[in-house]
């Protein structure tokens, strides 16, 4: 045997191994395995964890588009149905609860005439760790005239409400979806009210044979006498997509500190749709609230041309305008 053939004969003889020693390699492959494993899951999950959450304009305009879709959502139309479900079934997807508060109103303008309304009620962190929640709310049935609209022939037609009516909904939609994500120390409730809408302009002069506006606020704020949230927050036409949001002044006068809250975080993360110019007071679903000293305020751009007509569609808004509204509320939240 030359001394090559006796090298290659070395290294071609296997070591004996024993059976034992054998799988206790396997072991500590395995181990190293789940290890690597473990540490990467970890890894990616602080990633995760710790990504600011985003609000998309772009989801919130298209809840606002698929709720117009829907056609008008005026109490008793075919559209108001269909919405209803539509909100139930996707606020259900993110939030801990979703409940339905069912009412009906009579018509004080017309007695054969009574509407079924219902304020969608979601809630998310059942049982925060502060015992505080705020309220997010808005209203989602749409106005049965367009009695704004500069053609006569139009204003008993329903509108869409892209605007007066979708936009704030879109807005508060995104968010129970972002929301859900969020590892938050506080509840957040999200109140859609219906049968705001259908007031008449001079039912605040004549009560007994006029309807109100904020009909559905009203009627929870009444039935729900122990939700008393730390504090409020209404949106209300925020799609215009030449937003510009004043103070309104109800919430001004009765809720100062809130304001203050609420543009200091507009001021945070430039949105400059929020200008600091004191606005009209506008009669809303927060003052049933404020009447009864819980602090709402209402985020509403009043300035809008095609409000209460047919021209209020989804081509007068924009998914920026909805996109700021979202980051100042979520900023709101994340300081809490
Ligand atoms: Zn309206």
């Amino acid at each position: 045997m030359s001394k090559k053939t006796e090298k290659a004969t070395k290294k071609t003889k296997q070591p004996h191994e024993h059976p034992k020693q054998a799988s206790k390699n396997y072991l500590r492959i395995i181990a190293i395995v789940v290890i690597l494993f473990l540490t990467g899951l970890t890894g990616w999950y602080l990633l995760f964890r710790d990504e600011k959450p985003e609000f998309s304009g772009e989801n919130a305009y298209q809840y606002l588009l698929q709720q117009t879709e829907f056609g008008p959502r005026n109490p008793g139309s075919a559209g108001h149905d269909k919405c209803k479900e539509f909100l139930i079934e996707e606020l259900e997807k993110y939030c801990d609860r979703v409940g339905k508060q069912e009412f009906v109103y009579f018509d004080k303008q017309d007695s054969t005439k009574k509407y079924t309304g219902t304020n969608i009620i979601a809630s998310t962190i059942l049982h925060p760790k502060k015992r505080k929640r705020i309220m997010l709310c808005t209203h989602w049935d749409t106005r049965p005239w367009a009695d704004e609209d500069p053609h006569p022939e139009n204003r008993h037609e329903p509108i869409i409400g892209a605007n007066d009516g979708a936009s704030g909904v879109a807005v508060l939609l995104e968010m129970a979806r972002v929301l859900e994500n969020v590892d938050l120390d506080i509840g957040v409730d999200i109140i859609l009210f219906d049968l705001e809408d259908m007031g008449d302009h001079q039912a605040q002069q004549y009560p007994d044979s006029l309807n109100p506006f904020s009909i559905g606020a009203e009627y929870f704020v009444r039935n729900n006498t122990r939700y008393r949230p730390t504090f409020g927050v209404l949106v209300d036409m925020v799609g215009d997509s030449d937003l510009q949001i004043k103070k309104e002044s109800y919430s001004v006068v009765n809720a100062k500190s809130i304001i203050n809250r609420v543009w200091a975080a507009a001021e945070k993360v430039g949105a400059n749709a929020f200008v600091d110019i004191k606005g009209d007071a506008v009669f809303d679903d927060h003052v049933p609230f404020l009447k009864r000293g819980i602090p709402v305020i209402n985020i509403i751009d009043f300035d809008y041309p095609y409000w209460h007509t047919m021209a209020d569609t989804p081509d007068k808004c924009s998914l920026e305008s909805l996109q700021q509204v979202g980051d100042v509320l979520l900023e709101v939240i994340l300081q809490e």
